[in-house]
């Protein structure tokens, strides 16, 4: 590549927007863009911090735009912006941010949209750092914070004031899997002329495309099934380009939660196989949903994709039923029978976070000292994630848990 210049795109993904979703999964694929004169099939990690200039006006002109032209990697780095060209295609957005976490994600967003004096209205039970951020961080700069049942649109509109900015949506949350109805809620937000945000990560960009609904703003933990190999830790801004290069000039800049080229690279190659990985995991948690519902020992299995769980219709309509992340209630009296599930269990690891080739489970009961101490969570709740092993082996390691309770 000639120095400082953009690289060309024989690929053509840089326009992808309006695809079909099979095109645009195609595409994951399309990664020789014309750096080299060769045809390297995988893309290089430009490894530097730093980008020299040709001449004195070059130098001038990629100062004027940093987002535009390479000047230096806390801003743009071309193996993160080929990153960043999939993920906004994917997400049939404008353009893209990739940054440190899922939680610089939320930040950066939520930061770009508020200051003193504004009031948020945010989803109940988000994820535990998102509520951190709003309930305590944004207070101590005199932003305000009413958090609402999000089932019902009207929760939202009680909520609203002549100083409302921003509407916080997660849907479905990662815990409890309630579902907020994304076109209602961004029709009316744009009614009153409020910002609306939502954290997409439990659907991945292949489930659920809130964009495309009338939302402005997405955010993602890449960390989840976006990477999928639980080796990175990264964030997902994806929105108009107006915003992103907002939020690129200012938060992003100011804050540097970047991620480097070679994260970048791995996240690629994570991609790539992010519609097998969701498809074999989806199949596989169904076949264990129909198990547990029909368990003796499980009070509730809560999955979205699932019939018995109440928003089951808006699941199906908003989303592709993908998705292998669910929460079930033990048939249980003390915390004691809980640490003797979780204990047996081998396959399903004893873990936060998700969206990795590994089962996982989370116990909520972790948590709490005493069962009485939970409040919007039941205390005998597990979150299960199923991964990329068997069924056959998930659903032995299962009964075994339960038979030990
Ligand atoms: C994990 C998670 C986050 C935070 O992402 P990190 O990459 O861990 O910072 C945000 N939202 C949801 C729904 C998550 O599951």
């Amino acid at each position: 590549m000639k120095r400082n210049q953009k690289p060309a795109t024989k690929a053509g993904f840089f326009n992808k927007k309006g695809k079909e979703p099979d095109d645009i999964i195609n595409h994951l694929f399309e990664d020789s863009v014309g750096y080299l004169s060769g045809e390297s099939i995988s893309p290089p990690i430009f490894q530097t911090s730093n980008f020299g200039f040709s001449s004195f006006a070059e130098f001038k002109k990629a100062l004027k735009n940093e987002k535009k032209y390479y000047l230096y990697t806390r801003g743009n780095n071309p193996t993160v912006e080929l990153l960043r060209k999939k993920l906004a295609a994917l997400e049939k957005a404008e353009d893209a941010l990739v940054v440190s976490s899922g939680s610089a994600a939320v930040a950066l967003a939520v930061l770009s949209q508020v200051k003193q004096g504004d009031h948020i209205i945010c989803v109940e039970k988000p994820y535990s750092w998102t509520y951190t951020l709003l309930h305590n961080f944004l207070r101590k700069y005199g932003v305000e914070v009413t958090f609402v049942n999000g089932t019902q649109l009207k929760n939202f509109e009680k909520a609203l004031r002549k100083n409302t900015k921003l509407v916080y949506l997660e849907t479905p949350n990662s815990i409890t899997f309630e579902l907020q109805d994304l076109p209602a809620i961004a029709q009316w937000a744009k009614h009153h002329q409020l910002v609306t945000i939502c954290d997409n990560s439990y659907a991945s960009p292949l489930g659920q495309q809130p964009i495309a609904m009338g939302i402005d703003i997405v955010v993602h933990s890449g960390t989840k099934y976006i990477n999928g190999h639980s080796d990175v830790v990264c964030g997902v801004i994806c929105s108009s380009r107006t915003i992103i290069d907002k939020i690129f000039r200012h938060e992003m800049m100011t804050l540097g939660a970047i991620i480097s080229p070679l994260e970048a690279w791995l996240i690629l190659r994570g991609l790539r196989t992010l519609p097998l990985r969701m498809a074999h995991s989806t199949k596989t948690c169904q076949e264990i949903v129909s198990f547990l519902e029909q368990h003796p020992k499980i009070e509730k299995v809560i999955y979205p994709f699932s019939p018995s769980h109440p928003q089951y219709n808006l699941a199906m309509k908003q989303m592709k039923p993908l998705g292998s992340l669910f929460s079930i209630l033990l048939k249980v009296h003390s915390i004691k029978q809980i640490e003797r599930f979780s204990n047996t269990l081998s396959y399903f690891k004893r873990a936060v976070s998700w969206g990795g080739y590994e089962s996982l489970h989370f116990p909520y009961a972790v948590t709490i000292n005493k069962k009485e101490e939970t409040d919007k969570i039941p205390w005998n709740l597990v979150r299960i994630y199923v991964g990329l092993e068997s069924a056959k082996t998930l659903l032995q390691d299962l009964e075994k848990g339960l038979t030990a309770i």
